[in-house]
């Protein structure tokens, strides 16, 4: 039987990158998938494509992560509409980087907003349901950054802190109630977000990777599938470093 077989999952930030890897890995394995992101055509047109070629439900929503309305919304729409919610995968994040000397509020106010307070506002929503059901699989998005620190990435390096201090509360408030909480702290992917960074970065960053390469989100999908699958049953309140052996 595929390992997500009637799991219903959700995953924030899907329509492209990192996000749609993992919601082509779940649906892989038989899950039924609500996806949400701020692109609308986007999101849509990668449901329609998951859902075709996997076989299974998939409908995509746009919601704001950081609109705790809409987030509760959506949530209870899933509920009802699926039936229930078992895996949820918080992955929607920005970065807006620059040098904390000159950093603006609304560029420290916006990066915490999506990535630390849509995870909060999504893992709130969610545990409700979890809970009362008495099972549930989150895993959240970090990065090695919220472990490390980045130059002009303060904004970004303490959303994901946050994120990994929120998840391992998460994990200890709902071990009992059957739900799991991990992180999975991706090092350099390549994707959109990355893209544009200029070359001798990327030329610097390499030197750092052990592996000697960059990671592909499906590195990435594959890890956060483990965590969701019922092979890690066992394990709450972990992060795990997809990285290439950087955090080493
Ligand atoms: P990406 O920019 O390619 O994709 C992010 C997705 O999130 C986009 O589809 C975007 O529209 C969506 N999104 C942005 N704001 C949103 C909001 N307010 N509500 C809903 N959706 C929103 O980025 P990616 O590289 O695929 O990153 C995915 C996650 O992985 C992010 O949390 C990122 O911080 C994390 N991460 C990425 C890397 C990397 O090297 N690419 C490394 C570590 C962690």
């Amino acid at each position: 039987m595929p390992e997500f077989e009637n799991q219903i999952a959700v995953v924030t930030g899907a329509a492209r990158g990192i996000g749609r890897a993992i919601a082509a890995r779940l649906a892989r394995g038989g899950a039924a998938l609500a996806l949400c992101d701020v692109l609308a055509e986007e999101v849509e047109a990668t449901a329609a494509a998951l859902g075709g070629e996997f076989g299974v439900p998939a409908r995509g929503f746009v919601v704001d992560v950081s609109d705790p309305e809409a987030v509760e919304g959506f949530v209870k729409h899933v509920k009802e509409e699926f039936g229930s919610l078992d895996l949820l995968v918080n992955n929607a994040g920005i970065a807006r980087d620059g040098l904390l000397l000159r950093m603006s509020d609304d560029d420290f106010d916006r990066v915490l907003k999506v990535n630390l307070y849509g995870t909060f506002h999504f893992c709130r929503a969610a545990a409700r349901v979890m809970a009362k059901q008495r099972s549930g699989r989150i895993v959240n998005i970090s990065s090695v950054i919220g472990v490390m620190g980045n130059p002009g990435q303060a904004n970004y390096a303490a959303s994901k802190a946050g994120v990994l201090a929120l998840t391992k509360t998460l994990a200890k408030e709902l071990a009992g109630r059957g739900v799991t909480a991990n992180c999975v702290a991706p090092g350099f992917i390549e994707t959109e977000m990355t893209a544009q960074l200029p070359e001798e970065i990327r030329v610097e960053y390499k030197k750092l990777i052990p592996a000697g390469r960059f990671g592909t989100p499906e590195d990435v999908a594959e890890v956060v599938a483990f965590l969701a699958s019922p092979a890690a049953s066992y394990l709450t309140g972990h992060v795990l470093f997809v990285d290439g052996g950087m955090m080493m």
